[in-house]
């Protein structure tokens, strides 16, 4: 039962929790932080470039590159957050009561410690980089959604302005 319950709240390949569970952790976050008014911050982060990678290097070196983010992101939270896999090349980690600047300062160390990164394949090493959007916690969020959506496009910003960067969602804040 224990095994089955694991089993259902996490992402197969990186052990990171998966897209269900990550949804449940936001509901529960945004209560809490209604409740408390202290902060917390989402980041999702993207691998530059993987569709590349994978026809370059092949699907088997793609999973063994999503698994070594994947370390990456679990090294470099506190155990009070959590990390998850939302699908394909794309995670997300939740830094509870953590607010803008806190937040930045840690993707920039995901960022550079990704960036760091170089797996050899065939003598031909591998240059990793992610791109990072963070959204910070609004009293006018009422789904998990309206939190995703934020950190999305200031994702989508670090991908325009020329990827391996954080970007921070601007506040489109409904301001009550
Ligand atoms: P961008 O810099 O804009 O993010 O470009 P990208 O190529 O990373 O973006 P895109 O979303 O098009 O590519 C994601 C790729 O991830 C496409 C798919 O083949 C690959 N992918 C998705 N899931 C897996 C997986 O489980 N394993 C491997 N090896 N590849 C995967
Ligand atoms: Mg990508």
């Amino acid at each position: 039962n224990q095994l089955l319950q694991k089993l259902s709240v996490t992402d197969g390949l990186t052990g990171l929790y998966n897209r269900s569970k990550l949804d449940m952790i936001l509901v529960d976050q945004l209560a809490r932080f209604k409740r408390n008014n202290r902060p917390f911050c989402l980041l999702m982060i993207d691998i530059d470039y993987f569709k590349q990678i994978n026809d370059e290097l092949g699907h088997i070196m793609g999973d063994k590159i999503l698994m070594t983010v994947s370390t990456v992101l679990l090294k470099s939270i506190r155990a009070i957050d959590y990390a998850a896999r939302y699908g394909g090349d794309e995670f997300m980690i939740i830094l509870t009561e953590t607010d803008m600047d806190a937040a930045i300062k840690t993707a920039e160390r995901i960022r550079t410690q990704a960036s760091a990164l170089c797996q050899a394949f065939d003598a031909s090493p591998v240059k990793i980089s992610l791109s990072v959007g963070i959204a910070q916690s609004q009293h006018s969020d009422i789904m998990p959604n309206d939190l995703i959506a934020r950190a999305d496009a200031a994702l989508y910003e670090a991908k325009k302005a020329g990827r391996d960067q954080v970007k921070i969602d601007c506040g489109r804040a409904l301001s009550t």
